[in-house]
């Protein structure tokens, strides 16, 4: 994944449908939202997704999806990689000899690491620890006190959000759905057991902090708000 999204046919016809239905709201000037995709619940739970020890259907955003930095994003992580690759060695095995390579192609590299009794390739930044995968980009921004996103891709900080770029004026924030997975290259919703997780909040709600980053601590409240006022209209 690689976010925002370029606007294209299929996501123009999907905003449309979302318009005709009263299933788009608005957060600000220009900032739409997708309302059924905001509305469904989700919690990160990697114990639930990580390979080796997951359902056999289940998929996760750190071991199953492309995640492509941008160039920007690239240079961050490859200016801060002696100090990454101290971090990881003692946390993941695929970085105890030095830092092994991060890319493949221009997305960022998936490696299984060895270790008897654990299967499948996750992220090659995806520590696995016993509550299962954790970014080290993300505990190495906390541990040293470094905004978010100083070096974790934003489309990783993203998911399950989806940014679109609609036109000059306006962007649509959506969700990995069962209406936009396709749209957004992604694996189908129903996939990643943290997207519609019993009791869980909303996908506005979990995701706050991002939305806040992303358009300010008003529009994420409205966020919330008409998600909130869309699931009481909808049940
Ligand atoms: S960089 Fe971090 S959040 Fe992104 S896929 Fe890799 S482990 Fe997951």
């Amino acid at each position: 994944m690689s976010s925002p999204h370029d606007s294209d046919a299929d996501w123009t016809v999907h905003l449309l449908q979302l318009a005709a239905r009263g299933n788009l709201g608005q957060a600000a000037r220009g900032r739409l939202l997708d309302l059924p995709a905001l509305a469904q619940t989700f919690t990160c739970a990697t114990g639930a997704c990580t390979p080796g020890r997951r359902a056999a259907d289940a998929r996760s955003c750190c071991a199953d999806l492309e995640m492509t930095p941008t160039p920007e994003e690239r240079a961050a992580i490859d200016g801060a990689l002696p100090e990454i690759a101290a971090f990881m060695a003692p946390r993941d095995p695929r970085w105890a000899a030095g830092a092994p390579a991060i890319y493949e192609g221009d997305a960022l590299r998936r490696a299984k690491d060895g270790t008897k009794g654990r299967t499948g390739a996750r992220c090659i930044f995806a520590a696995e620890g016993p509550d299962g995968l954790s970014c080290g980009l993300h505990s190495l921004e906390d541990a040293t006190k470094r905004p978010r996103g100083t070096l974790k891709p934003l489309p990783c900080r993203l998911f399950p959000l989806v940014l679109v770029e609609v036109d000059d004026g306006n962007t649509l924030l959506s969700a990995i759905h069962r209406n936009t997975a396709r749209l957004a290259g992604s694996r189908p919703a129903r996939a990643f057991p943290c997207i519609g997780a019993a009791g869980a909040p909303t996908v506005a709600e979990s995701c706050a902090d991002t939305i806040t980053d992303l358009w300010g601590a008003k529009a994420a409240k409205k966020a919330q708000v008409a998600v909130a006022e869309w699931r009481a209209r909808a049940e």
